[in-house]
């Protein structure tokens, strides 16, 4: 047992409140494993995002769901449960004064101040990038007596599957291999290789035999149409078209992912596809995806990471990346 994850007790009824973005959540799957394997007898109540708990769940990590925002009397309904800890992952307050208000008797989270004294196992954070974010989370789960497991790539249930195979009949792509890029990045500018790059790169590909998938949100829908129309006849635009497992789906079957920093290079990364990520003024060594097959392009200058979402002085982290860069890696990847 590592030095991280005192012995505990088995814990019969545990409380888990799941980050609340896609990538945090990939990144706290080894945490999460960690959790279920330490105590395989537990309940354990998963608590977050209801897109992001019908994401994980076919990996069968817990048996019941409270998803949020909440239904009335959700703090009432936990508090029943009588849990014997929470593993509060979000840093925010909100989320340790729910772990409090349900009584759970260990409450483990991130320190923070005006949170701290709601929790009983306040574990202070690192710099930002000191460890990774995934190391972060297992730090977290290792108070609750969580060693380190292996973890699998990301499971997809059947129902995603199928949908993903009618999406590609109906795009007319069906038997055709697939790239896709995801060109957005909810952040800001600062994580967003240009559209006019991601365009040049597609049309690469697409002159090398693959058929390319613009992806994102129905709020990159924009951005995604403008870069498949630009590409061409080999291009599609899925922006806003797919629930998250049917992007997982999607995602472990393209040739390649080429994304910027966000939430479906996780995706790709955690479906084992091999996934080049572009990373602009965030931090590599604290939020690369995590997966077997993942290649990072990233060219900090000085100011890196900054973490900023706009940029004063040019978006050189950016602007550095050639296309060059970013399509040698999906071909070393894919090779
Ligand atoms: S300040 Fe530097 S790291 Fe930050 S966005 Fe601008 S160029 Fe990138």
């Amino acid at each position: 047992m590592s030095a991280d994850a005192p012995a505990v007790p088995p814990l019969e009824r545990i409380l888990l409140r799941l980050p609340n973005w896609l990538g945090d959540v990939l990144m706290a799957r080894p945490a999460l494993h960690a959790l279920r394997a330490a105590h395989p007898g537990a309940e354990i109540t998963a608590c977050g995002p209801r897109g992001l708990l019908e994401l994980v769940a076919p990996e069968a990590l817990w048996q019941r769901e409270e998803p949020l925002p909440g239904a009335p009397g959700l703090a009432g309904r936990l508090r029943a449960a009588r849990f014997d800890a929470a593993l509060v992952l979000p840093p925010s307050f909100s989320s340790a004064w729910l772990a409090f208000r349900s009584g759970a008797r260990r409450r483990a989270g991130f320190a923070h101040e005006g949170r701290s004294p709601l929790l009983t196992d306040a574990v202070r954070r690192p710099a930002r990038g000191d460890l990774h974010q995934s190391r972060e989370y297992l730090r977290l789960a290792g108070t609750l007596g969580a060693p380190e497991v292996a973890v699998p790539e990301l499971r997809i249930g059947a129902g995603a599957a199928a949908e993903a195979t009618a999406l590609l009949v109906r795009a007319g792509l069906d038997e055709r291999p697939f790239a896709i890029l995801a060109p957005g990045a909810v952040y800001g500018p600062a994580k967003r290789w240009s559209a006019e790059r991601f365009v040049r790169l597609g049309s690469q590909l697409a002159g090398r035999g693959l058929a390319v998938l613009a992806c994102g949100t129905a709020a990159e829908r924009e951005t995604c149409d403008t870069v498949a129309a630009a590409i061409g006849a080999s291009a599609r635009s899925l922006a806003g078209a797919t629930t998250l497992p049917v992007q997982a789906a999607l995602c472990g079957r393209a040739v390649v992912t080429v994304s910027n920093d966000s939430g479906l290079a996780h995706l790709a990364a955690a479906r084992g596809g091999p996934t080049v990520v572009v990373f602009g003024s965030t931090s590599s060594a604290w939020t690369a995806p995590l997966g077997a097959r993942v290649r990072v392009v990233q060219r900090a200058p000085v100011c890196s990471p900054c973490f900023a979402r706009d940029c004063a002085i040019g978006y050189a982290c950016l602007t550095a990346v050639e296309v060059a860069m970013v399509a040698d890696a999906a071909r070393e990847l894919v090779a």
